[in-house]
């Protein structure tokens, strides 16, 4: 269920920032929350090697891999370029569709995400993948077993 909270509790629903009338939620979401992330649909991972492509995005920091409602997504926590030191959108009036549409009676600040999963390193992720598949290891792992494999042949061939 959605958690919808106007504006915070005590304030008008609107503030004067800078002069300029701004949603109370909006106006005292410091920094503004949804101006400092991208998120991209992306296939659900079916194969080890799909998995291992996710690996290698949230190894990588600011970045996480979330599961909602069954559809998987790759975000990037990156502060819009347009967002002032204010918190108001330089944009404003040239901001795209995604940020139009995006209101703040129901938003990132109502409802902290309650993801199916949430990975925000490679170890969680990692972990996911080998109880989804018995022997899952990276191209890395299997190199270096490969590696040390060979090393020890070496020596005993040396003995
Ligand atoms: S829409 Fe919500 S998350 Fe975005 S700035 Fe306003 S209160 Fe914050
Ligand atoms: S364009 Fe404006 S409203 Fe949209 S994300 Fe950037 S700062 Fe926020």
């Amino acid at each position: 269920m959605v958690r919808v909270r106007p504006t915070p509790k005590g304030l008008p629903p609107e503030l004067l920032v800078d002069g300029i009338p701004v949603h109370s939620k909006c106006a005292t979401c410091l920094p503004a929350q949804c101006c400092h992330y991208v998120a991209l649909e992306t296939d659900k991972p079916t194969s080890k090697a799909d998995f291992e492509d996710l690996l290698w995005f949230v190894a990588h920091d600011g970045v996480s891999v979330y599961v909602d409602e069954g559809s998987w997504y790759v975000q990037f926590e990156t502060r819009c370029s347009f967002l002032a030191a204010n918190n108001l959108c330089q944009a404003y009036d040239r901001r795209p569709r995604i940020c139009v549409e995006y209101h703040p009676d129901e938003c990132d600040r109502d409802e902290p995400a309650g993801y199916d999963h949430h990975f925000h390193t490679f170890d969680e992720l990692y972990a996911y993948a080998r109880k989804r598949f018995k022997r899952f290891a990276t191209t890395g792992e299997k190199e270096a077993r490969k590696r040390k494999k060979a090393l020890a042949r070496r020596r005993k061939i040396r003995v």
